[in-house]
């Protein structure tokens, strides 16, 4: 049996699993990103790993790669945290490892919800990702693989567009998703809130973050409250309007502030529920069950689906 490899490529760090062809994890290890100089030393870096770890490139049966940007037919247009402008990275990365194997990416949120799907027990062959980190990120599945999009920038539901007068977005619009639904987006809510609501429980605080403000909306703060019910609101509606299009069976929420689990999840389906439109309402909305190691897993069945 050959072995795979699987590189989740973020901002910090390159996540690296070596598999084995059934999808047994035979070791991981991280490589620092360094994006000095448009981010040219990375794929540098994962030889060097490669080489460290004692890796046979050889004897791979291919390599999958999920990268932080729009990926059509293995090339990523721009990945702003990597330092990257236009890369081919099947070419790049063959370039460094002086080898013909086989190297499939795709857009890490995509790769995600890939990776998410092939662990599912449900007999469903479409599911949408969403997950909640600093920003929100979207992976489509249909019929059983990624949708790349024309431009490769397809599943980008943190920036649709709910509110047109909303807040300021990271992508220079306005009221997009992940000015509501983000961790970001709760942090930035409570140290607004406790200006108006100075005898919130959030005001004792030297520094708000995300779990804070669940933990304080469970004991009953009042200003805590109304921001998880915003983020749901504004989630709910905005996969309500997804599956509206696409009437998908499951969503799954994944990502740090998933992690507050039914207490947040059983607010999205009433939002859902307020907003959806026909059959698609009987769609299941669920945790996400991976957690950080679901780029690997999808870039891990990237070959083993491709290859
Ligand atoms: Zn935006």
């Amino acid at each position: 049996m050959k072995d795979v490899i699987a590189l989740d490529i973020g901002g910090t760090s390159v996540k690296c699993g070596l598999y084995d062809e059934s999808g047994v994890l035979k070791k991981k290890w991280r490589v620092s990103t360094n994006t000095n100089g448009g981010g040219k030393s990375i794929f540098k870096d994962i030889h060097a790993s490669f080489q460290k770890e004692g890796i046979d490139v050889s004897a791979l049966s291919g390599i999958g790669v999920g990268v932080p940007g729009p990926v059509k037919d293995g090339t990523v247009h721009g990945a702003v945290n990597l330092g990257w402008e236009t890369v081919n990275v099947p070419e790049a990365l063959k370039t460094e490892l002086k080898s013909g194997v086989s190297v499939y990416v795709g857009n890490d949120a995509n790769v995600a919800a890939l990776g998410e799907f092939s662990k599912r027990g449900e007999k469903v062959d479409n599911m949408l990702l969403i997950t909640l980190g600093t920003g929100v990120g979207g992976g489509i599945v249909l019929n059983g693989d990624i949708v790349e999009g024309a431009h490769g920038g397809a599943g980008e539901i943190g920036h649709m567009s709910m509110d047109p007068e909303g807040p300021l977005c990271s992508c220079g619009g306005h009221g997009c998703l992940e000015t509501y639904s983000s961790a970001t987006a709760v942090k930035r809510m409570a140290n607004e809130g406790i200006k108006v609501n100075p005898d919130s429980s959030l005001a004792n605080l030297s520094y708000i973050g995300g779990r804070d403000v669940f933990e304080h909306a469970h004991q009953g703060d009042a200003l805590s409250e109304g921001i998880i019910e915003e983020v749901a609101e504004q989630l709910g509606r905005a996969i309500a309007n997804v599956n509206t299009t696409l009437d998908l069976p499951l969503i799954l929420i994944g990502g740090g502030l998933a992690q507050a689990g039914e207490y947040l999840l059983s607010k999205v389906r009433g939002s859902y529920q307020a907003a959806c439109f026909g059959t698609s309402c009987q769609a299941e909305i669920k945790p996400a069950s991976l957690g950080n190691d679901a780029g690997m897993v999808g870039a891990f069945e990237l070959v083993m689906r491709r290859g």
